[in-house]
């Protein structure tokens, strides 16, 4: 088989759903041995059949982003299994949209901050230790539109979003990542999607008068999709971006150039 990511070892958070799945096939795709980590196996199921018919090798480690116990042991067992990781995609997250609803503000902000911000963070800090043994590395984190610029007077928020400070905290944490691990050649960035169809926004776009909404608020009249997240993932995580580092990049459809 030959591929983009051929003889690559890829770890990947919320790997069972949405933008983490679609980045599961296509780096399986291009030939990455794949770690997948997600706080539900559930979802590999289905993930797992289709990795066994590309062929590459593959781990499956469940845990929880925010718990730095199940970090460490997702990265050791990553490393242990396949003897390195080149790249980690920070994609489990999740939205205060979601959160019980008997929970009250300072619960979900916690959730929220714990899993988005705090769980890259983790994950980046033991995934670059097994990196620097290397010297190469790739990481890419998912931020979001709402970690560039405030929610849209148009959505809902009353301007204390857990989602968006975990976001921007993201963008600035891949910033800094990125300037001090150059010198370890390992490079750290940040996709920002616009709304993109997943499980995690599927509650607003089974609304049609709010799925119109979002729709208009992107400049191509359109939602995106996971595959063209993991698109610009493999570009990131690839060597066809070796001279790219410390980057945010939108994925929007036009969101953040307006
Ligand atoms: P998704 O479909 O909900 O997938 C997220 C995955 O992460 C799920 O499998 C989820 O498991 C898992 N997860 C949640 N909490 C976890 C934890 N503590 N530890 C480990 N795994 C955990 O969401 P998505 O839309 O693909 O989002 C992927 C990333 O892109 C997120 O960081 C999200 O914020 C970001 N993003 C999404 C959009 C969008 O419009 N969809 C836009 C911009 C950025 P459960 O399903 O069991 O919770």
């Amino acid at each position: 088989m030959s591929g983009r990511l051929n003889g690559k070892v890829t770890l990947i958070t919320g790997a069972g759903s949405g933008i983490g799945k679609a980045i599961t096939h296509l780096f399986a795709a291009e030939g990455s041995s794949i770690g997948l980590m997600d706080i539900d196996q559930s979802g590999f199921n289905l993930l797992t059949e289709d990795i066994k018919k590309i062929g590459v090798e593959f781990i499956t480690v469940e845990g929880d982003v925010s718990n730095i116990a199940d970090c460490k042991n997702a990265v050791e067992t990553c490393a242990k299994t396949f003897g390195k990781i080149d790249i980690l995609v920070n994609s489990a997250g999740v939205t205060p949209r979601n959160a019980p609803k008997e929970w009250g503000f300072e619960k979900t902000w916690d959730w929220v901050v714990d899993v988005n911000l705090k769980g890259t963070v983790m994950m980046s800090k033991f995934a670059s230790e097994i990196m620097k043994r290397n010297r190469l590395g790739s990481i890419v984190n998912l931020s979001s539109i709402l970690g560039i610029v405030g929610y849209s007077e148009d959505i809902s928020s009353d301007g204390f979003s857990p989602y968006t400070h975990s976001k921007g905290g993201v963008v600035q944490f891949t910033r800094d990542m990125a300037v001090q691990f150059a010198k370890d050649n390992i490079r750290v960035n940040a996709l920002c999607p616009g709304f993109t169809y997943t499980p995690q926004t599927k509650r607003l776009t089974d609304d049609d008068e709010m799925k119109k909404k979002l729709e208009s608020l992107h400049p191509m009249g359109r939602l995106g999709k996971p595959d063209e997240i993991a698109k610009a993932a493999l570009f990131l995580a690839s060597d066809e971006s070796s001279f790219v580092t410390g980057a945010c990049l939108p994925v929007d459809g036009g969101y953040t150039a307006k």
